[in-house]
């Protein structure tokens, strides 16, 4: 799969069922890094209605 946003390969992170993040359905959640941009991205397999979706996940700042 390819970054959405600079278009470099992405590189595999981890793999979770829906039930593991509180998705409804049966399902896979994978998330892929970028390292050319560093964005995290989520890659999200639902088996209920055939569905594929990448999309960018927007990582919120930890407040110290
Ligand atoms: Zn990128």
């Amino acid at each position: 799969m390819k970054c959405k946003e600079c278009g470099a390969d992405l590189r595999w992170e981890s793999d979770f069922d829906f039930e593991n993040v509180g998705y409804k359905g049966k399902g896979i959640v994978s998330y892929y890094n970028c390292d050319s941009c560093d964005l995290l991205h989520e890659s999200v397999i639902d088996f209920t209605i055939n569905l594929q979706i990448l999309r960018i996940v927007e990582v919120e700042e930890e407040e110290c």
